[in-house]
């Protein structure tokens, strides 16, 4: 690596998950999803780090309140 020409770290804009596959609801009882988008104390992962638009951020927070409140999902760990 040359120290003349500095690497820069080329922005790529994340898709968001539920756009491309086109899902209009986002279902509560989907476990693997809902935890994709848990961090590791059980927070919901910001739509920075995932790039979920705010629509889909939206319905997710719901759906992963939904899934806390049946008890699928820890509040905390
Ligand atoms: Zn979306």
């Amino acid at each position: 690596m040359s120290t003349t020409s500095p690497q820069k770290r080329q922005h790529v804009k994340k898709i968001c998950h539920f756009c491309k596959s086109g899902a209009k609801y986002v279902d509560y009882k989907d476990y693997p999803l809902m935890k994709s988008h848990l961090d590791y104390f059980g927070n919901i992962r910001k739509r920075f780090h995932t790039g979920t638009c705010l629509r889909h951020q939206k319905m997710l927070k719901t759906a992963i309140e939904r899934a806390r409140f049946m008890g699928m999902l820890a509040y905390r760990k």
